[in-house]
Parts: C-alpha cells; sequence; structure tokens
C-alpha cells in the first residue's frame, strides 16, 4: 500500500535527509588515497549517533540466502562495485570512484541518499559517467509531477544513460520511504512513459540510478552484499529522497554541502 505524507510527515523527513546529506559532506571532506571505507562508515556512524538518529543500514536484514545482517552504517562501492559494498581496510587509490550510500532514522522517519565520489585525479571517461548519471538522477526528479506515472520517471532516467551507451541496472530500483526505509511503491530507473502508479502528492520516493560504462549484467560478491558489474565496467550511483509537495518534486536530501567541497569536477 502507498502511504502519502502530510505536511508534518515531509518536513520530519527532510530533518532526516538533511542528515544524511551533512554526513555525505563529512565524507567529501576525508574521501582521497590512502583512506579506508572503513574510516568513512567510522566517522559516519558517529556522526549520525551525534545527531541524535540511528544509521539504518547497520543490522539491515540481509535480501539473500547465507548473508548476515548489514555490518555497517555505509554501503561503500568501489569502481566495479554498483551497490551495497561492505566498507573495509583497503586504502583507496588515486583515480578510483566510491559510491557512498548513507540512510539515517530520526524521529521515527528515514533518510536516504547516496554520492559517487571521486578519489583524487580520475579519468576523463570516469567522470562523464558521474555526471551523466548525475544529470538521470535530475531528469528523473523533474518527471516526478503530480499526474505523471512511476514509468514516466524511470524512462527519463534510462534515456539519457541509454542514449549515452550506459547500461541501467534492473535487478535494484528505487523506493517509497517514509517510517520504513524501503515502502510502496518500487521505482525502477527503466520504464515506459505513462504507465505505473499514478503520482500525487504526499508521495516520498527515493530515486537511485544505478549505471553501468558497460553491460548491465550484475553478480552478486561472495559477501552476498556487494553487487558488482559482470564485466567489471565502473559503476555510480546516486540518490536522492524526494516528496511530492505543492504540486512539484521537493528534494529533501540535498548535494549541495558536498559540491561546495569538491568544487567542479566534471
Ligand atoms: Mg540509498
Ligand atoms: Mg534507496
Amino acid at each position: 500500500m502507498i502511504y502519502l505524507k502530510t505536511e508534518e510527515e515531509i518536513e520530519l523527513l527532510r530533518k532526516a535527509n538533511l542528515l544524511v546529506s551533512a554526513t555525505l559532506a563529512e565524507i567529501a571532506k576525508i574521501v582521497r588515497p590512502g583512506v579506508t571505507t572503513r574510516q568513512l562508515d567510522t566517522l559516519a556512524e558517529q556522526f549520525i549517533r551525534d545527531h541524535g538518529a540511528t544509521p539504518t543500514f547497520k543490522g539491515f536484514p540481509a535480501s539473500f540466502a547465507g548473508a548476515e545482517p548489514f555490518p555497517a552504517s555505509l554501503c561503500t562501492s568501489v569502481n566495479n562495485v554498483v551497490i551495497h559494498g561492505i566498507p573495509d581496510d583497503v586504502p583507496l587509490k588515486e583515480g578510483d570512484i566510491v559510491s557512498v550510500d548513507c540512510g539515517t532514522c530520526l524521529d521515527g522517519f528515514c533518510g536516504d541518499s547516496c554520492y559517487t565520489f571521486c578519489v583524487g585525479e580520475v579519468d576523463e571517461e570516469t567522470r562523464r559517467l558521474l555526471r551523466i548519471t548525475k544529470e538521470s538522477l535530475y531528469r528523473g526528479i523533474a518527471a516526478a509531477l503530480p499526474g505523471n506515472r512511476i514509468g514516466d520517471i524511470g524512462a527519463a532516467v534510462q534515456q539519457h544513460c541509454e542514449s549515452q551507451g550506459y547500461g541501467v541496472v534492473r535487478e535494484f530500483v528505487g523506493h517509497g520511504i517514509g517510517h520504513d526505509m524501503h515502502e510502496e511503491p518500487p521505482v525502477p530507473n527503466y520504464g515506459r512513459p505513462g504507465t505505473g502508479k499514478l503520482l500525487k502528492n504526499g508521495l516520498c520516493i527515493a530515486i537511485e540510478p544505478m549505471i553501468t560504462r558497460g553491460n548491465n549484467a550484475i553478480a552478486l560478491m561472495p559477501d552476498r552484499w556487494g553487487v558488482t558489474t559482470r564485466d567489471m565496467s565502473r559503476a555510480a550511483h546516486f540518490e536522492h529522497t524526494i516528496a511530492i509537495h505543492n504540486g512539484k518534486p521537493d528534494i529533501l536530501s540535498t548535494f549541495e554541502p558536498i559540491e561546495a567541497i569538491e568544487g567542479k569536477l566534471y
């Protein structure tokens, strides 16, 4: 069932999401060659708890048989890892990219946002992947208007990425968000315009293109969490939580503090 949010609930969701954005901005300050993803995770968990929230991902139940609950506060997915990478002690290297997905629960509402960071100097082809993926997120958001349908969002993302020769991952999708991190409806990054559930004021969703430089085929990693491209091509992942609010998309998370720290990269 789709649960539409009140004005008050949208403001609580905004607070939880701005805390995610502030956490990702803390990551932006320290991500560089030599830093480990476990160090990013430790910083994020402390920052989230210091602000009176809990990291939603920590202890999140596994979707695949044989996996333990998620052990960390961030998903850190490096290079060919698309999503759900478990933080570890491997230092990031010059030229890597790392997608950092973060979730908080604050006053009973969830925040969820992801940003793909460059580690030092990154090659031109990779920067282009990041730019197109981020653009596709905003194109999907622009389609999230009352009266449109879920398929309009996916079609906007898909058209932008596939026209550039990139792969759109199909098996993982965006989602409704509220008291729970994952609510109805699913929000695919592909689709046909004018199809799927009708979008209405009060609908709160996470839109999160997961885009590959090569083929869109993916594989589960041996830890039963991480998801990699099969062809080992690099992947990017950007995510915002939005509300459809007063007749237009209202972005509840923000990349502004991250982009202010990064400067112009691509
Ligand atoms: Mg996320
Ligand atoms: Mg999400």
